[in-house]
C-alpha cells in the first residue's frame, strides 16, 4: 500500500514505519500478552515505555537533571491556563504576541494574573513578523515571559533565542519542538502538545526547571500542579500510555535517522531545513502562489501560502487530492494554503507537492 501525502497541521502525520511497529505490537507488546493500552500505568513492563522516553527525550534535546519532564495532559490550550497558575504566583506575566497561539495564550492567562502584552506583531495584513527583541517592553519584574516560539497557523517560526533580560522564558514549542536542536538551558518552562511532531493527541510534554516548582496558586487543580506531577513521576493520575508509548517510538526514530552524513536529531533538522528551502524556493519562483510571512521568521514546519486568484483554490484543492496530497487546505482564520512538513514528511512529499504547485501554475497560470 502506498500512502498518501499527509500535510495535516495537526494531529499530523506520524512516521509509517512507527505505525507499522504500533500494528505489529498492537495484541502483544514484546510477549507480555498484552496490548500497551491494556497495562497497568504502574507495572513494569509501562514503567520502561516511560522510562525509555524520557531517557530518549533528555538525550535528543539535551535536557539538564535540574528540569523535570512532566507527561501531561490536556493539551498546549490547557497550558495557556497551567503555565500561569504555576508559575505567574498571581503576580505579572509578560507575553509577545506573533500569531493566533500565542495571542489565545496571553488571554488565557489573564484569569490568572496581571498580564503585559511586551510586543504584538499583528498588522492589516495578520501575522508575519517578529518585532525586534530590542523593541520589547518586559517588565523587569514579571515572573516570566511567554512566547511561542512557532506560530502553527501564521507561519512564524523564532530562529533565535530571545533576550528575556532576566526574566525567565516560556515557550509554546507546540508545533516545532524536535524538529532542530535547542538549547533548553535558555528556557525555563517549554510545553508542547504531541499531535504537530511527537506523536498521537492527548499527550503534553512539559519540560520545567526544577526551582520554579512548588509555587502553584492554591486553587491550582492537583493533576496541574507541575510540583505534584514532578513529585509523581508523571503519575499522579493516570497518564496518556498509549499516545506516551506512541511518542516513544517517534523519539526512537528520531535516533535512527540519517541525512547527509548526519544521525539524529542533527539529521532531522538538515532534512527540515532542505525540505523548507525547496518549498518556499517553489513560492518564490512563483507568479501564481505567494507566501507573506518576512523571509527571517518562515517557519520550516508550517507554510501557510495563497494563490494570488482565489477562485482557483477550490480546484487546486481538488487536484491536489487526487494527487495524493492531503490536508492542504488553510486555518479558516487566515484561508489560502497551508502546507506542514514536520518531521514525518519525507522530502519526496515535499518535491511531489512542488511538482503539483509547478504543474498547477503551468496549467493555470
Ligand atoms: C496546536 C497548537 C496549540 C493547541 O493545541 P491543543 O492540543 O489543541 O491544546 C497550541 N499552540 C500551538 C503552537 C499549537 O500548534
Amino acid at each position: 500500500m502506498t500512502r498518501p501525502y499527509n500535510f495535516s497541521a495537526g494531529p499530523a502525520a506520524i512516521p509509517e514505519e512507527v505505525l507499522q511497529q504500533a500494528a505489529a505490537e498492537m495484541l502483544d507488546w514484546q510477549g507480555s500478552g498484552m496490548s500497551v493500552m491494556e497495562m497497568s500505568h504502574r507495572g513494569p513492563q509501562f514503567e520502561s515505555i516511560l522510562h525509555q522516553a524520557e531517557s530518549d527525550l533528555r538525550e535528543l534535546l539535551g535536557i539538564p537533571d535540574d528540569y523535570a519532564v512532566l507527561f501531561m495532559q490536556g493539551g498546549a490550550i490547557a497550558q495557556n491556563a497551567i503555565v500561569p497558575l504555576n508559575l505567574s504566583r498571581g503576580r505579572k506575566a509578560d507575553y509577545v504576541v506573533t500569531g493566533s497561539w500565542s495571542q489565545k495564550s496571553q488571554i488565557e492567562a489573564r484569569k490568572y494574573c496581571d498580564v503585559h502584552v511586551s510586543a504584538s506583531a499583528h498588522d492589516d495584513q495578520g501575522y508575519g513578523v517578529i518585532p525586534d527583541p530590542a523593541a520589547w517592553s518586559i517588565r523587569p519584574d514579571a515572573q516570566y515571559l511567554h512566547i511561542c516560539t512557532n506560530e502553527t497557523i501564521d507561519g512564524v517560526e523564532f530562529h533565535f533565542v530571545p533576550d528575556s533580560h532576566g526574566v525567565p522564558l516560556v515557550a509554546d514549542m507546540s508545533s516545532h519542538i524536535l524538529s532542530r536542536r535547542i538549547d533548553v538551558t535558555r528556557y525555563a518552562c517549554i510545553y508542547a502538545g504531541a499531535q504537530k511532531n511527537i506523536g498521537p493527541a492527548g499527550l503534553t510534554l512539559v519540560i520545567v526547571r526544577r526551582d520554579l516548582l512548588g509555587h502553584a496558586l492554591p486553587h491550582c487543580p492537583s493533576a496541574f500542579d507541575y510540583a505534584i506531577v514532578a513529585a509523581n513521576r508523571s503519575m499522579f493520575n493516570t497518564p496518556p500510555t498509549y499516545a506516551i508509548y506512541i511518542a516513544g517510538l517517534v523519539l526512537q526514530w528520531i535516533k535512527r535517522q540519517r541525512y547527509d552524513g548526519l544521525q539524529g536529531l542533527d539529521a532531522v533538522e538538515a532534512r527540515n531545513i532542505a525540505k523548507a528551502h525547496l518549498l518556499y524556493d517553489a513560492l518564490d519562483a512563483s507568479q501564481l502562489f505567494e507566501t507573506r510571512v518576512a523571509r527571517d521568521c518562515r517557519s520550516r514546519m508550517n507554510v501557510p501560502f495563497h494563490l494570488r486568484e482565489p477562485e482557483l483554490d477550490a480546484a487546486f484543492l481538488q487536484g491536489a487530492e487526487q494527487a495524493g496530497l492531503l490536508q492542504l487546505k488553510g486555518h479558516k482564520s487566515v484561508g489560502g494554503m497551508r502546507a506542514s512538513i514536520y518531521n514525518a514528511m519525507p522530502l519526496e512529499g515535499v518535491q511531489a507537492l512542488v511538482a503539483y504547485l509547478q504543474d498547477f501554475e503551468r496549467r493555470h497560470g
